[in-house]
């Protein structure tokens, strides 16, 4: 199995070569053909086993794949940690490297404002964002979700744990319901298979 054979741009291809990616894991392999045919799906992935790219690259696809999107965040990422955002930014920058004009935002607590409200000033084409900070920019009215594509709620258990339900809820409600959303977590029971049976459309399940 090759990332071209998967149905990946090319532009996306040459990033992960570049990048020293060969041929991808069993969750990239497994997610990232059912994510392109447009499917909700839910993803059970560790930490480790390239799940930041099982997502990453089709909604990447879907952007690169549109020229004539309009203005404004295509792929929203909540993530439930300020290091696991800015990991997720920092792969995302990777993965569009040969892409042109595709830009990546991360939005995270415990960091000035400054920087970030800059950032969202500017054209945001992905944004990456920890719950809590994300529900403040949406209430400051310094950032839309009207135009998201795709939805991605990685290691949903961890932010269920860290109690991030109500902005999650408030955060999903602001995005248009006919968009794609990928859920990938540890586990797929309990208070994520409701979290999912509410925000998602027949989603597949992915267990690798
Ligand atoms: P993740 O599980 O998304 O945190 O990824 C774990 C590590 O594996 C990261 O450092 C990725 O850059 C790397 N990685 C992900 N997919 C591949 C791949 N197909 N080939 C080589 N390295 C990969």
């Amino acid at each position: 199995m090759s990332f071209e054979t998967l149905g990946l741009s090319t532009h996306l291809v040459s990033a992960l070569k570049k990048a020293g990616f060969e041929s991808p894991t069993s969750v990239q392999s497994a997610s990232i053909p059912k994510a392109l045919e447009g499917h909700d799906l839910m993803v059970s992935a560790q930490t480790g086993s390239g799940k930041t790219a099982a997502f990453m690259l089709p909604a990447l696809h879907r952007i690169v794949s549109n020229p004539q999107r309009p203005r404004g965040v295509s792929v929203l990422v909540l993530a439930p940690t300020r290091e696991l955002a800015m990991q997720v930014g920092d792969a995302a920058k990777t993965y569009a490297s040969q892409c042109r004009d595709l830009r990546v935002a991360v939005v995270v607590g415990g960091m000035p404002y400054g920087a970030q409200l800059k950032a969202l000033s500017r054209r945001v084409d992905v944004l990456v964002a920890t719950p809590g900070r994300l529900m403040d920019h949406l209430q400051s009215k310094r950032v839309k979700l009207n135009t998201v594509q795709t939805l991605v709620l990685d290691e949903a258990d961890r932010m269920l744990d860290m109690g991030f339900i109500e902005d999650i809820e408030r955060i999903v409600a602001r995005t248009p319901s006919e968009r794609q959303t990928l859920l990938f977590s540890a586990t797929l029971d309990g208070s994520v298979a409701k979290l999912a049976s509410a925000m998602m459309r027949d989603p597949l399940s992915i267990e690798v």
